[in-house]
């Protein structure tokens, strides 16, 4: 088991990914590269710093997809840096952000950047939105996104509601990452982390008494121990 002290880092032959950060309700922050392909997972705060240090102006303009797991800040915290950073940079190529159907958040903040920028935006964005478990393939990548239980509270601190929440699988040339994102113990996840080469995994629950918005430590290593090798990201600090 490797436990979180960020960056968590794992590669194998060209397939990567670096784990800037990922602390419940500040900042998650992943980089997955697949040879020249970059894509970025869930663009919290910081995530522009950070990818500024590791793969520089040029890299980060080379960026073809981000992939959001669901709305809550400290996962989507990022996003308006960075395309806002990519417009100043002058990127050229388009951009995609795959995000679940009903993140409120995400189409917000790229309604609100169309109108702020539209008139000086130098390249595309694609929103694509996430409705089925359906796998599409990009730059070479197999990416299979897959529903995850998420709750939040409502204002009365007592009612919950489920978010719009996936997890993704990464397959690159028979290699496998599996990330959760934020989520109870559930099915669709066990079932994707199974046999990967990295489950990335979150272990976000407070205690050891099992809810519907995270996974205590002991249901994410269940799940973690499937896969080949795996991280805990998401604990409380
Ligand atoms: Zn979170
Ligand atoms: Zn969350």
């Amino acid at each position: 088991m490797i436990r979180q002290k960020y960056p968590l880092k794992w590669n194998k032959e060209n397939f990567s990914i670096k784990i800037f950060c990922s602390i419940p309700n500040i900042a998650t922050g992943i980089l997955v590269k697949a040879d020249k392909t970059h894509f970025v997972v869930d663009p919290g705060d910081g995530i522009l710093r950070d990818l500024n240090k590791e793969i520089g102006t040029q890299n980060i303009l080379n960026i073809s997809n981000l992939f959001i797991t669901h709305g809550h800040h400290d996962h989507v915290g990022g996003v308006w840096a960075l395309l806002t950073y990519m417009r100043v940079m002058h990127k050229q190529s388009p951009l995609s952000i795959h995000f679940p159907k009903g993140c409120i958040e995400i189409e917000s903040i790229y309604n609100a950047f169309k109108k702020v920028y539209n008139k000086t935006l130098p390249y595309n964005i694609h929103l694509k939105i996430i409705n089925d478990s359906r796998s599409f393939k990009s730059k070479g990548v197999m990416v299979k996104p897959f529903p995850v239980i998420h709750k939040e509270y409502l204002h009365d601190g007592i009612t919950t509601r489920q978010v719009p929440a996936v997890g993704f699988k990464f397959t690159y040339k028979g290699m496998k990452i599996c990330y959760g994102g934020d989520t109870a113990y559930c099915e669709a996840l066990v079932k994707n982390a199974k046999n990967s080469d990295l489950a990335v995994i979150e272990a976000g629950h407070e205690d050891e008494t099992p809810d519907d918005m995270h996974m205590t430590l002991e249901e994410a290593k269940m799940i973690g121990e499937s896969a080949k090798q795996y991280f805990l990201v998401h604990v409380p600090e």
